[in-house]
């Protein structure tokens, strides 16, 4: 599934380019997680303006409204002159004077909704309940410690579930819990605020380092060059049941928790 990183990492790869250039057509393939919203004939003769990211949403900006696209499970976005002719799990095409964005996505979770505006109409609904942004100054151990607190949710959950704040993934949850030395299974409003700081940091870190290394690898996800990122080969708990720790020695242990995965050393780990 693509996470907050790979999003980013897709953002970098297409936003200077597209930006200015003119919707000439746009076509539509199966149906996406959500309708579209709008008549595509309306986005033809727009202009494109920034892209930026909300969590794991893209805005695209026109002259009038803009486009909200979400990723979903296994979707990814390309743009280039030439993309050659759409195939069966192309569902998007935004075609401009400089090239084709284009969302190709398997399993269909992922979305392109028009919306006036980021905090008008469908795109409001969507991006309301979102957390802070990682890499906002808003993202600190007091906002974490003050989120968490009276939570009975393990630590973990807390932060998958993107209200506190977006982009800690799975993969992301796990390291950072490991890099901050905190047992995922801590009920939420247990963790201090000493140890809010660390982790807030620690997420900080982990996503810096993903965004650095591309995003990673999961099955689904290839960047809009078409490379898998690199992320998961440096995981150090993640993925890495009945591994010894590469801090401790001790061995790496996988529980469920809220139907998903989670991995940590029961060594460095402390509730
Ligand atoms: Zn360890």
């Amino acid at each position: 599934m693509p996470e907050l990183p790979e999003v980013e990492v897709t953002r970098r790869s297409f936003a200077e380019r597209i930006a200015g250039a003119r919707v000439t057509a746009v076509r539509l393939g199966k149906p996406l997680r959500w309708p579209l919203g709008v008549d595509p004939q309306e986005l033809v003769a727009q202009r494109v303006g920034p892209v930026t990211r909300r969590g794991k949403y893209l805005w695209l900006a026109l002259e009038r409204g803009g486009l909200l696209l979400h990723l979903g499970m296994s979707g990814s976005l390309a743009f280039g002159a030439r993309l050659g002719t759409p195939g069966p799990h192309d569902h998007f095409d935004l075609v401009t004077q400089r090239g084709t964005l284009r969302l190709t996505d398997p399993r269909r979770f992922g979305a392109v909704v028009w919306s006036p505006a980021p905090h008008e109409g469908a795109a409001s609904k969507l991006l309301g309940g979102l957390g802070v942004e990682p890499f906002d100054d808003a993202f600190t151990g007091a906002h974490l410690h003050a989120a968490l607190r009276g939570r009975r949710v393990s630590i973990k959950e807390a932060l998958l579930g993107g209200r506190i704040v977006v982009g800690a993934g799975n993969i992301y949850a796990c390291e950072a819990l490991f890099e901050a030395g905190i047992d995922p299974r801590t009920p939420g409003g247990r963790v201090s605020r000493a140890r809010c700081d660390l982790l807030a940091a620690a997420l900080r870190r982990t996503l810096l380092r993903a965004l650095q290394t591309g995003g990673s690898t999961l099955r689904d996800f290839r960047d809009t060059h078409g490379a898998a990122g690199e992320f998961q080969r440096e995981a150090r708990v993640y993925g890495r049941a009945g591994q010894p720790c590469v801090r401790c020695g001790a061995t790496i242990r996988r529980v469920v928790q809220g139907q998903r995965a989670t991995f940590y050393c029961p060594g460095c780990q402390k509730r």
